[in-house]
């Protein structure tokens, strides 16, 4: 909800209810013009990703803020927990198939089973892919994998996880989303696509460098970043919660107080929670 808004805020006004992405996209830089407004060349507050507090001050407010309609008292709790993931996870997934450009009848590969990997497998399905193999090894994760849109699970890893992706496609997949960042899954990623399949990748770099010469051999692109949180959430997202097309809000599978942040956090990398949705009682 918004408490007030400064002089030149034209589009949203205090009582407005809103999503608050994790960007702060201008909406008129040359980056936000071409779509990426997660590089916001007018971006002060880069790399504040998420913010845990009862009241923030957003900058770019005008453009970047996404206005829902109506007042919180009409929607049900789990429409209200997936615009939450409007803010982050869900349109950091969509960044992933975007960025791996997946496309209708396609089949897509996604790495990673945690909240954004999930959000990939249903941002696939969204976009109309045929067939989504997702990389899993947690029962409660496979689960809302196939809840959100998976048609196979593989819980192996590195080659053996390689070796599957092949039995069950002809040649790798059309695209493939790497939601995790670490080397080992990066390196998956790059093998399980086929030849001229596009990586989307989300997944933060846990090493700072990569040999990209294995990409060459077998015309294998590689995009990915910041996610472009406004852009995607007006084009396409906002409405399909709406719609109830899709329920990303399935993820957050715990609930804590703001207070209990740590238990949160906790809960997430123990593996008890896939994500911890925070509460601030009003
Ligand atoms: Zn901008």
């Amino acid at each position: 909800m918004i408490e007030e808004v400064g002089a030149d805020v034209k589009n949203v006004k205090a009582g407005d209810f809103v999503i608050v992405p994790f960007t702060h996209g201008c909406g008129h830089c040359a980056a936000c013009l071409a779509g990426f407004d997660g590089n916001c060349l007018n971006a002060k507050e880069m790399g504040s990703s998420g913010f845990q507090a009862e009241y923030l001050r957003f900058t770019s407010a005008d453009w970047a803020l996404i206005k829902i309609p109506g007042q919180p008292s009409d929607y049900t709790d789990e429409q209200l927990n997936s615009f939450v993931t409007l803010a982050d996870v869900m349109a950091t997934g969509y960044h992933a198939a975007a960025s791996a450009e997946v496309k209708a009848g396609d089949t897509v590969v996604v790495m990673g089973d945690g909240a954004v990997g999930l959000c990939g497998v249903l941002s696939a399905k969204l976009r109309g892919a045929k067939r989504i193999i997702a990389m899993s090894r947690h029962e409660d994760r496979q689960q809302l994998a196939r809840e959100f849109g998976a048609t196979d699970i593989i819980a192996e890893r590195g080659d053996d996880a390689v070796a599957k992706v092949m039995e069950l496609t002809d040649g790798g997949a059309d695209a493939v989303l790497e939601c995790v960042g670490t080397e080992q899954s990066v390196d998956t990623a790059v093998k399980v696509g086929r030849p001229g399949a596009v990586v989307g990748r989300v997944g933060v770099p846990q090493k700072a460098e990569m040999n990209t010469n294995n990409l060459f051999w077998r015309n294998i692109g590689l995009r990915g970043g910041i996610a472009s949180v406004t852009t995607y959430d007006k084009a396409e997202l906002l409405q399909a919660v709406l719609d109830g097309k899709i329920n990303p809000g399935k993820v957050f599978t715990k609930q804590f107080a703001l207070d209990d942040v740590q238990a949160a956090y906790d809960a997430m990398d123990q593996r008890e929670a896939i994500k911890s949705l925070l509460i601030v009682e009003k």
